[in-house]
C-alpha cells in the first residue's frame, strides 16, 4: 500500500491510502485527460493538481466503505478476480476467510443500531492490525468481512484469522458506559483444487456455516 499524500489548496492536506495498482489506473487516467486539452502553461501545474486531487478522491470513495473505511465489495470483486487469476498462473497459494459476528443481530435489538456501527468500526481497526500490509481485509456486507491472503498456504491462513477470533474475543467493546463481548466466526478457502472463484468462495462459505453449527466463536477450514 502506498500512501499519496496531496497538497490540496482549498483544504488540509488529505492522506489518500490506495493499493498501488489502484494509483498505476489514476496515473494513466489523469495523463490522457491532460493530453486531451490545451491547458495554458502558467496555470498547468494547478490544473494538474486539481484534478489530480478529486480524481483520487473520487477513486477512493468508490473503493471503501463509508462506515469502517475498509474497501467495500466492488473492490472485493475485481481483487479476488486479479488475485485468483495471479495464484492460479504462478501456481501460488491464495486463501479466502470469509468472517461474520456471532448474534449480531441481538447487539442491534439490545443496545441500538448506533452500537452495532460502533462494533463494525472497531472490529475493522482490530482486523487491520491483525493482518499482513500483504493481505487485504474488505467489508463484504453488513456484519461480513473478507480477508484475501496471497502467498498463504490453506494450513497456515488459518493462523493469523485464529489470532484474530482470539483479539475479538477478549477485546473489551464500551459503548456509552456498557461493555459488550463480540465473538466472530469465520471460514477459510484455497484457491488449490477450486476452477473459479465462485467454487472459493463458496467453500470458504460452507466452512463459515459449519463454524456456526459447530457453536460460533471458532475458525474452520474447508474440506
Ligand atoms: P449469526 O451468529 O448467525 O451470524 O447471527 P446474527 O444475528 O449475526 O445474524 P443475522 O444475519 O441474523 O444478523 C445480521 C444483522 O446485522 C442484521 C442487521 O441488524 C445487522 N446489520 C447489518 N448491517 C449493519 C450496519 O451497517 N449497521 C448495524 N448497526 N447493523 C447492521
Ligand atoms: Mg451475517
Ligand atoms: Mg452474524
Amino acid at each position: 500500500m502506498i500512501k499519496m499524500v496531496m497538497e490540496n489548496s482549498d483544504m488540509t492536506d488529505i492522506n489518500f491510502d490506495l493499493p498501488s495498482d489502484v494509483l498505476d489506473e489514476i496515473q494513466h487516467n489523469i495523463q490522457s485527460i491532460i493530453e486531451s486539452f490545451d491547458i495554458p502553461d502558467d496555470n498547468k501545474f494547478e490544473v494538474i493538481r486539481k484534478i489530480n486531487f478529486m480524481y483520487t478522491q473520487t477513486k477512493q470513495l468508490s473503493i471503501t466503505d463509508a462506515l469502517t473505511n475498509l474497501y467495500n465489495r466492488r473492490y472485493f470483486e475485481t481483487t479476488f478476480k486479479r488475485e485468483f487469476a495471479r495464484a492460479k498462473r504462478y501456481n501460488s497459494d491464495l486463501s479466502l476467510a470469509v468472517i461474520d459476528i456471532d448474534f449480531f443481530k441481538q447487539i442491534n435489538d439490545t443496545y441500538g443500531h448506533l452500537c452495532g456501527d460502533y462494533v463494525l468500526r472497531e472490529l475493522s481497526w482490530i482486523m487491520v492490525d491483525n493482518f499482513r500490509q500483504t493481505d487485504m481485509v474488505f467489508r463484504y456486507g453488513g456484519e461480513e468481512f473478507v480477508i484475501l491472503l496471497t502467498e498463504t498456504p490453506f494450513d497456515t491462513a488459518s493462523i493469523p484469522v485464529e489470532r484474530l477470533r482470539k483479539a475479538v474475543e477478549s477485546t473489551r467493546f464500551k459503548f456509552k458506559g456498557t461493555e459488550l463481548n463480540v465473538t466472530i466466526s469465520a471460514g477459510i478457502s484455497s484457491s488449490k483444487d477450486v476452477n473459479d472463484i465462485s467454487e472459493m468462495f463458496e467453500n470458504a462459505d460452507k466452512a463459515l456455516y459449519m463454524a456456526k453449527e459447530e457453536g460460533r466463536n471458532r475458525v474452520k477450514t474447508f474440506g
